[in-house]
Protein backbone atom coordinates (compact mmCIF):
# COMPACT_ATOMS: atom_id res chain seq x y z
CA UNK A 1 0.00 0.00 0.00
CA UNK A 2 1.68 2.95 -1.06
CA UNK A 3 -0.86 5.86 -1.21
CA UNK A 4 -1.44 8.12 1.69
CA UNK A 5 -5.10 8.04 2.97
CA UNK A 6 -7.38 9.61 5.79
CA UNK A 7 -6.87 12.51 7.63
CA UNK A 8 -2.79 12.68 6.79
CA UNK A 9 -3.84 12.90 3.84
CA UNK A 10 -6.64 15.46 3.38
CA UNK A 11 -3.99 17.16 5.84
CA UNK A 12 -1.34 16.97 2.82
CA UNK A 13 -3.70 18.11 0.41
CA UNK A 14 -4.47 21.22 2.06
CA UNK A 15 -0.40 21.92 2.53
CA UNK A 16 -0.55 21.80 -1.58
CA UNK A 17 -2.98 24.67 -1.58
CA UNK A 18 -0.52 26.86 0.06
CA UNK A 19 2.73 25.55 -0.84
CA UNK A 20 4.85 26.53 -3.88
CA UNK A 21 7.43 23.80 -3.02
CA UNK A 22 6.79 20.14 -3.58
CA UNK A 23 8.69 17.86 -1.47
CA UNK A 24 10.35 15.00 -2.60
CA UNK A 25 12.42 12.13 -0.89
CA UNK A 26 15.50 11.11 -1.08
CA UNK A 27 15.15 7.50 -1.81
CA UNK A 28 17.37 4.54 -2.71
CA UNK A 29 15.17 1.38 -2.03
CA UNK A 30 11.94 0.49 -3.22
CA UNK A 31 11.36 -0.03 0.62
CA UNK A 32 12.24 3.42 1.61
CA UNK A 33 10.51 4.89 -1.68
CA UNK A 34 7.39 3.22 -0.61
CA UNK A 35 7.26 4.39 3.18
CA UNK A 36 7.95 7.86 1.44
CA UNK A 37 4.88 7.47 -0.35
CA UNK A 38 3.19 7.14 2.59
CA UNK A 39 4.55 10.59 4.01
CA UNK A 40 3.25 12.34 1.21
CA UNK A 41 6.75 12.36 -0.88
CA UNK A 42 5.72 13.85 -4.42
CA UNK A 43 8.41 12.29 -6.34
CA UNK A 44 12.06 10.90 -5.15
CA UNK A 45 14.69 13.90 -6.04
CA UNK A 46 18.11 11.81 -5.01
CA UNK A 47 18.71 8.36 -5.62
CA UNK A 48 21.67 7.34 -4.27
CA UNK A 49 23.00 4.69 -6.94
CA UNK A 50 26.48 3.80 -4.89
CA UNK A 51 24.71 1.96 -2.22
CA UNK A 52 22.87 -1.00 -4.85
CA UNK A 53 26.41 -1.53 -6.00
CA UNK A 54 27.13 -3.19 -1.95
CA UNK A 55 24.09 -5.56 -1.95
CA UNK A 56 22.06 -8.25 -4.41
CA UNK A 57 25.44 -10.43 -5.50
CA UNK A 58 26.78 -6.70 -7.59
CA UNK A 59 30.16 -6.82 -5.13
CA UNK A 60 31.74 -9.66 -6.84
CA UNK A 61 31.46 -8.02 -10.19
CA UNK A 62 31.74 -4.00 -8.51
CA UNK A 63 34.86 -5.34 -8.10
CA UNK A 64 35.84 -6.94 -10.96
CA UNK A 65 34.74 -3.67 -12.97
CA UNK A 66 37.05 -1.83 -10.50
CA UNK A 67 40.01 -4.11 -11.25
CA UNK A 68 40.15 -4.73 -14.38
CA UNK A 69 43.05 -4.13 -16.56
CA UNK A 70 41.34 -2.20 -19.47
CA UNK A 71 38.04 -1.01 -20.90
CA UNK A 72 37.30 -4.66 -22.53
CA UNK A 73 37.40 -5.86 -18.62
CA UNK A 74 35.61 -2.87 -17.74
CA UNK A 75 32.62 -3.78 -19.74
CA UNK A 76 32.16 -7.65 -19.33
CA UNK A 77 31.92 -6.87 -15.46
CA UNK A 78 29.41 -4.36 -16.44
CA UNK A 79 27.36 -6.10 -18.04
CA UNK A 80 27.32 -8.49 -15.45
CA UNK A 81 25.60 -5.42 -13.46
CA UNK A 82 23.14 -4.34 -15.86
CA UNK A 83 20.66 -6.62 -15.43
CA UNK A 84 20.57 -6.35 -11.74
CA UNK A 85 20.65 -2.57 -11.43
CA UNK A 86 18.05 -2.45 -14.23
CA UNK A 87 15.77 -4.53 -11.60
CA UNK A 88 16.93 -1.86 -9.10
CA UNK A 89 15.17 0.97 -10.95
CA UNK A 90 12.68 -1.24 -12.44
CA UNK A 91 11.01 -1.52 -8.53
CA UNK A 92 11.92 1.86 -7.56
CA UNK A 93 9.72 3.27 -10.79
CA UNK A 94 6.68 0.98 -9.96
CA UNK A 95 5.97 3.00 -6.18
CA UNK A 96 7.13 5.71 -8.35
CA UNK A 97 4.37 6.13 -10.51
CA UNK A 98 3.19 9.08 -11.43
CA UNK A 99 6.23 11.46 -9.80
CA UNK A 100 9.30 12.30 -10.40
CA UNK A 101 12.40 10.23 -9.93
CA UNK A 102 15.61 11.30 -10.19
CA UNK A 103 18.86 8.59 -10.24
CA UNK A 104 22.00 10.34 -9.62
CA UNK A 105 24.86 8.14 -11.57
CA UNK A 106 27.69 6.69 -9.08
CA UNK A 107 29.05 8.73 -6.45
CA UNK A 108 31.23 7.12 -3.99
CA UNK A 109 35.49 6.88 -3.75
CA UNK A 110 36.12 3.77 -5.36
CA UNK A 111 38.55 2.28 -2.95
CA UNK A 112 35.27 1.78 -0.94
CA UNK A 113 34.25 -1.21 -2.69
CA UNK A 114 37.38 -3.11 -3.20
CA UNK A 115 39.00 -5.35 -0.44
CA UNK A 116 42.10 -4.19 1.44
CA UNK A 117 43.03 -7.40 3.12
CA UNK A 118 45.46 -9.74 1.48
CA UNK A 119 43.00 -13.04 1.78
CA UNK A 120 40.56 -10.96 0.16
CA UNK A 121 42.81 -9.59 -2.71
CA UNK A 122 43.91 -13.01 -3.21
CA UNK A 123 40.20 -14.06 -3.68
CA UNK A 124 40.13 -11.78 -6.56
CA UNK A 125 42.81 -12.68 -8.05
CA UNK A 126 42.22 -16.05 -8.81
CA UNK A 127 38.34 -14.99 -9.89
CA UNK A 128 39.81 -12.30 -12.12
CA UNK A 129 43.10 -14.54 -13.35
CA UNK A 130 45.75 -11.74 -12.27
CA UNK A 131 47.97 -12.36 -10.01
CA UNK A 132 48.07 -11.06 -6.17
CA UNK A 133 50.05 -8.50 -6.96
CA UNK A 134 48.32 -6.97 -10.02
CA UNK A 135 45.65 -7.08 -7.59
CA UNK A 136 47.32 -5.38 -4.62
CA UNK A 137 48.81 -2.83 -6.68
CA UNK A 138 45.84 -1.66 -8.48
CA UNK A 139 43.83 -1.41 -4.67
CA UNK A 140 46.72 0.56 -3.32
CA UNK A 141 46.69 2.95 -6.28
CA UNK A 142 43.06 3.48 -5.79
CA UNK A 143 43.73 5.31 -1.81
CA UNK A 144 43.60 8.92 -1.48
CA UNK A 145 44.83 10.88 0.71
CA UNK A 146 41.18 13.40 0.64
CA UNK A 147 38.94 10.44 -0.85
CA UNK A 148 36.35 13.58 -0.78
CA UNK A 149 38.12 15.41 -2.88
CA UNK A 150 39.31 13.02 -5.13
CA UNK A 151 38.35 10.15 -7.72
CA UNK A 152 34.52 10.61 -7.31
CA UNK A 153 31.47 11.86 -8.76
CA UNK A 154 31.43 12.57 -12.00
CA UNK A 155 35.49 12.59 -12.22
CA UNK A 156 34.60 8.87 -12.18
CA UNK A 157 32.38 8.96 -15.31
CA UNK A 158 34.17 11.10 -17.38
CA UNK A 159 37.19 8.68 -16.77
CA UNK A 160 34.97 5.40 -17.36
CA UNK A 161 32.33 6.44 -19.48
CA UNK A 162 31.21 2.61 -19.67
CA UNK A 163 29.54 3.25 -16.04
CA UNK A 164 27.81 5.96 -17.00
CA UNK A 165 26.28 4.33 -20.31
CA UNK A 166 25.35 1.55 -18.16
CA UNK A 167 23.26 3.32 -15.78
CA UNK A 168 21.97 5.28 -18.41
CA UNK A 169 20.79 1.83 -20.40
CA UNK A 170 19.20 0.58 -16.95
CA UNK A 171 17.52 3.40 -16.35
CA UNK A 172 16.02 3.71 -19.35
CA UNK A 173 15.13 0.10 -20.00
CA UNK A 174 14.11 0.20 -16.76
CA UNK A 175 11.29 2.68 -17.92
CA UNK A 176 10.14 1.75 -20.74
CA UNK A 177 9.17 -1.57 -18.90
CA UNK A 178 7.10 -0.36 -16.71
CA UNK A 179 5.56 2.13 -18.60
CA UNK A 180 4.59 -0.80 -20.93
CA UNK A 181 2.67 -1.92 -17.79
CA UNK A 182 0.84 1.09 -17.99
CA UNK A 183 2.35 2.88 -15.27
CA UNK A 184 3.50 6.73 -15.31
CA UNK A 185 6.79 7.12 -15.36
CA UNK A 186 9.30 10.68 -15.19
CA UNK A 187 13.36 9.86 -15.18
CA UNK A 188 16.03 12.29 -14.51
CA UNK A 189 19.19 11.57 -15.04
CA UNK A 190 21.67 13.31 -12.35
CA UNK A 191 25.46 13.45 -12.78
CA UNK A 192 27.54 14.15 -9.11
CA UNK A 193 29.87 17.15 -8.39
CA UNK A 194 29.97 18.93 -11.09
CA UNK A 195 32.54 21.36 -11.14
CA UNK A 196 33.03 22.53 -14.44
CA UNK A 197 30.75 22.79 -17.43
CA UNK A 198 32.78 20.06 -19.78
CA UNK A 199 32.19 17.59 -17.28
CA UNK A 200 29.01 18.10 -17.65
CA UNK A 201 29.10 18.05 -21.21
CA UNK A 202 30.55 15.02 -21.16
CA UNK A 203 28.72 13.21 -19.40
CA UNK A 204 25.61 14.36 -21.23
CA UNK A 205 26.55 13.17 -24.20
CA UNK A 206 27.06 9.95 -23.03
CA UNK A 207 24.05 9.82 -21.39
CA UNK A 208 22.00 10.84 -24.85
CA UNK A 209 23.84 8.79 -26.77
CA UNK A 210 22.91 5.98 -24.92
CA UNK A 211 19.56 6.91 -24.54
CA UNK A 212 19.53 7.36 -28.89
CA UNK A 213 20.63 3.28 -28.81
CA UNK A 214 18.53 2.22 -26.31
CA UNK A 215 15.54 3.64 -27.82
CA UNK A 216 16.33 2.26 -31.58
CA UNK A 217 16.84 -1.34 -29.87
CA UNK A 218 13.46 -0.99 -28.30
CA UNK A 219 11.52 0.61 -30.93
CA UNK A 220 9.91 3.11 -28.37
CA UNK A 221 11.43 6.12 -26.00
CA UNK A 222 10.37 8.01 -22.89
CA UNK A 223 11.06 11.69 -22.51
CA UNK A 224 13.75 11.72 -19.54
CA UNK A 225 15.60 14.71 -18.14
CA UNK A 226 19.49 15.30 -17.71
CA UNK A 227 20.69 17.43 -14.92
CA UNK A 228 23.09 17.53 -12.27
CA UNK A 229 24.23 18.35 -8.61
CA UNK A 230 25.59 21.62 -7.55
CA UNK A 231 27.95 20.59 -4.88
CA UNK A 232 30.86 22.40 -5.36
CA UNK A 233 31.06 26.31 -5.18
CA UNK A 234 32.68 26.20 -8.32
CA UNK A 235 29.32 25.11 -9.83
CA UNK A 236 27.20 27.56 -7.97
CA UNK A 237 29.00 30.36 -9.20
CA UNK A 238 29.31 29.37 -13.13
CA UNK A 239 25.88 27.72 -12.66
CA UNK A 240 25.08 30.47 -15.70
CA UNK A 241 27.28 28.28 -18.29
CA UNK A 242 25.82 24.87 -16.91
CA UNK A 243 22.65 25.46 -17.46
CA UNK A 244 23.00 25.74 -21.11
CA UNK A 245 23.02 22.25 -20.88
CA UNK A 246 21.58 21.10 -17.76
CA UNK A 247 17.86 21.21 -17.34
CA UNK A 248 17.91 20.96 -13.78
CA UNK A 249 19.67 21.77 -10.85
CA UNK A 250 20.13 19.89 -7.82
CA UNK A 251 21.76 21.52 -4.85
CA UNK A 252 24.12 19.00 -2.26
CA UNK A 253 24.18 21.52 0.71
CA UNK A 254 26.68 18.55 2.49
CA UNK A 255 29.11 19.20 -0.03
CA UNK A 256 28.56 22.42 -0.41
CA UNK A 257 28.81 22.98 2.82
CA UNK A 258 31.55 21.01 3.36
CA UNK A 259 33.82 22.43 0.45
CA UNK A 260 32.31 26.28 1.36
CA UNK A 261 33.50 26.54 4.92
CA UNK A 262 36.48 23.85 4.44
CA UNK A 263 34.86 21.64 6.77
CA UNK A 264 35.34 17.89 6.28
CA UNK A 265 31.84 16.30 6.38
CA UNK A 266 33.80 13.07 7.89
CA UNK A 267 35.47 14.55 10.76
CA UNK A 268 33.17 17.44 12.09
CA UNK A 269 32.58 15.39 15.29
CA UNK A 270 35.86 16.11 16.12
CA UNK A 271 35.89 19.48 16.36
CA UNK A 272 32.92 20.84 15.29
CA UNK A 273 31.35 20.32 19.26
CA UNK A 274 34.25 22.53 20.48
CA UNK A 275 33.69 25.41 18.28
CA UNK A 276 30.23 25.15 19.09
CA UNK A 277 30.94 25.42 22.94
CA UNK A 278 32.92 27.92 22.59
CA UNK A 279 30.36 29.57 20.67
CA UNK A 280 32.76 30.28 17.60
CA UNK A 281 30.00 28.78 15.38
CA UNK A 282 25.97 29.25 16.69
CA UNK A 283 24.54 26.55 15.01
CA UNK A 284 26.04 23.26 13.25
CA UNK A 285 26.21 24.24 9.55
CA UNK A 286 25.70 20.71 8.49
CA UNK A 287 22.13 20.72 10.34
CA UNK A 288 21.20 24.16 10.04
CA UNK A 289 21.96 26.07 6.32
CA UNK A 290 24.07 28.50 6.45
CA UNK A 291 21.89 31.41 4.57
CA UNK A 292 24.00 33.78 3.82
CA UNK A 293 26.80 31.50 2.88
CA UNK A 294 25.99 28.44 1.61
CA UNK A 295 22.55 30.00 1.32
CA UNK A 296 23.97 32.76 -0.70
CA UNK A 297 25.98 30.22 -3.53
CA UNK A 298 22.46 28.64 -3.91
CA UNK A 299 20.68 32.04 -4.31
CA UNK A 300 23.51 32.86 -7.09
CA UNK A 301 23.12 29.64 -8.94
CA UNK A 302 19.41 29.78 -9.25
CA UNK A 303 19.64 33.64 -10.26
CA UNK A 304 22.70 33.11 -12.70
CA UNK A 305 21.15 29.63 -14.12
CA UNK A 306 17.58 31.05 -14.77
CA UNK A 307 19.22 33.72 -16.69
CA UNK A 308 20.02 31.55 -19.68
CA UNK A 309 17.05 28.83 -18.88
CA UNK A 310 14.26 30.85 -17.45
CA UNK A 311 12.39 27.03 -16.67
CA UNK A 312 15.33 25.36 -15.01
CA UNK A 313 13.69 23.42 -12.42
CA UNK A 314 15.92 23.71 -9.17
CA UNK A 315 16.13 21.70 -6.24
CA UNK A 316 17.59 20.76 -3.16
CA UNK A 317 18.86 17.24 -1.91
CA UNK A 318 21.04 17.44 0.78
CA UNK A 319 20.46 16.78 4.65
CA UNK A 320 19.22 20.60 5.19
CA UNK A 321 15.88 19.97 2.67
CA UNK A 322 13.77 18.48 5.64
CA UNK A 323 14.95 21.05 8.31
CA UNK A 324 11.73 23.71 8.22
CA UNK A 325 14.43 26.66 8.19
CA UNK A 326 15.88 25.98 5.10
CA UNK A 327 12.50 24.59 3.54
CA UNK A 328 11.76 28.53 4.04
CA UNK A 329 14.96 29.47 2.84
CA UNK A 330 14.44 27.59 0.09
CA UNK A 331 11.01 28.74 -0.71
CA UNK A 332 12.17 32.61 -0.66
CA UNK A 333 15.07 31.94 -2.96
CA UNK A 334 12.59 30.16 -5.70
CA UNK A 335 13.46 26.62 -5.56
CA UNK A 336 10.66 23.81 -7.16
CA UNK A 337 11.68 21.43 -4.41
CA UNK A 338 12.96 20.10 -1.48
CA UNK A 339 13.90 16.11 -1.44
CA UNK A 340 14.32 14.83 2.16
CA UNK A 341 14.33 11.89 4.33
CA UNK A 342 11.10 10.22 3.69
CA UNK A 343 10.49 10.61 7.16
CA UNK A 344 10.59 14.28 7.00
CA UNK A 345 8.32 14.98 4.21
CA UNK A 346 5.02 15.76 6.18
CA UNK A 347 7.29 18.21 8.36
CA UNK A 348 8.99 19.51 5.24
CA UNK A 349 5.67 19.99 3.48
CA UNK A 350 3.61 22.09 6.82
CA UNK A 351 6.88 24.07 6.38
CA UNK A 352 6.61 24.78 2.43
CA UNK A 353 2.84 25.78 3.49
CA UNK A 354 3.70 28.20 6.16
CA UNK A 355 6.27 29.66 3.97
CA UNK A 356 3.60 30.82 1.58
CA UNK A 357 1.37 31.48 3.91
CA UNK A 358 3.87 33.91 5.75
CA UNK A 359 4.41 35.82 2.75
CA UNK A 360 0.85 36.86 1.84
C1 LIG B 1 25.13 16.32 -0.79
O1 LIG B 1 26.35 16.40 -0.97
O2 LIG B 1 24.46 17.16 -0.19
C2 LIG B 1 24.40 15.16 -1.32
C3 LIG B 1 23.08 15.12 -1.29
O3 LIG B 1 25.13 14.10 -1.78
P1 LIG B 1 25.87 13.06 -0.83
O4 LIG B 1 25.40 13.32 0.57
O5 LIG B 1 25.50 11.72 -1.35
O6 LIG B 1 27.30 13.41 -1.08
MG1 LIG C 1 27.33 15.10 -2.44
Amino acid sequence: EAEISGYFAELMDLTDKYARLKVRQNADTPRDAAIGRRFGAQGIGLCRTEHMFFEGGKIQSMREMILAKDESGRRKALSKLLPLQRNDFIEIFKVMDGFPVTIRLLDPPLHEFVPHDEAGQREMADVMNLSYEEVRDRVNSLIEANPMLGLRGCRLGNLYPEITEMQTRAILEAALEVKKKGNEVIPEIMVPLTSIVSEFDAQKEVIDRTAKTVFEEKGESIDYKVGTMIEVPRAALTAFKIARSAEFFSFGTNDLTQMTFGYSRDDVAKFLPMYLDKGILKEDPFVSLDQIGVGQLIEIAVKRGREVRPDLKCGICGEHGGEPSSVKFCHKVGLDYVSCSPYRVPIARLAAAQAAIEEE
